[in-house]
């Protein structure tokens, strides 16, 4: 084992020093991989995005059929 690499927690496996993030964790200090913080950090950024969509789309639908129920079009 090349002694740049570090054990990530996440992927609990192997990856060079450059590519990896001390980051606080309960269990105290771990490494971690700046892939798969960035990972998470797009999925998290996706997810939120797809959760306002939905809320915007169920705003519409709910006006739309708000406006049915009232008669108007
Ligand atoms: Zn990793």
């Amino acid at each position: 084992m090349a002694d740049n690499l570090l054990y990530c927690y996440h992927c609990r496996s192997y990856h060079p020093r450059e590519e990896m993030r001390q980051i606080d964790t309960k269990g105290g200090k771990r490494w971690r991989c700046i892939k798969s913080i960035e990972a998470t950090k797009r999925s998290a950024a996706e997810r939120e995005a797809f959760g306002r969509q939905m809320t915007a789309m169920n705003k519409a639908e709910a006006q739309s059929k708000a406006r049915i129920l009232n008669g108007q079009t």
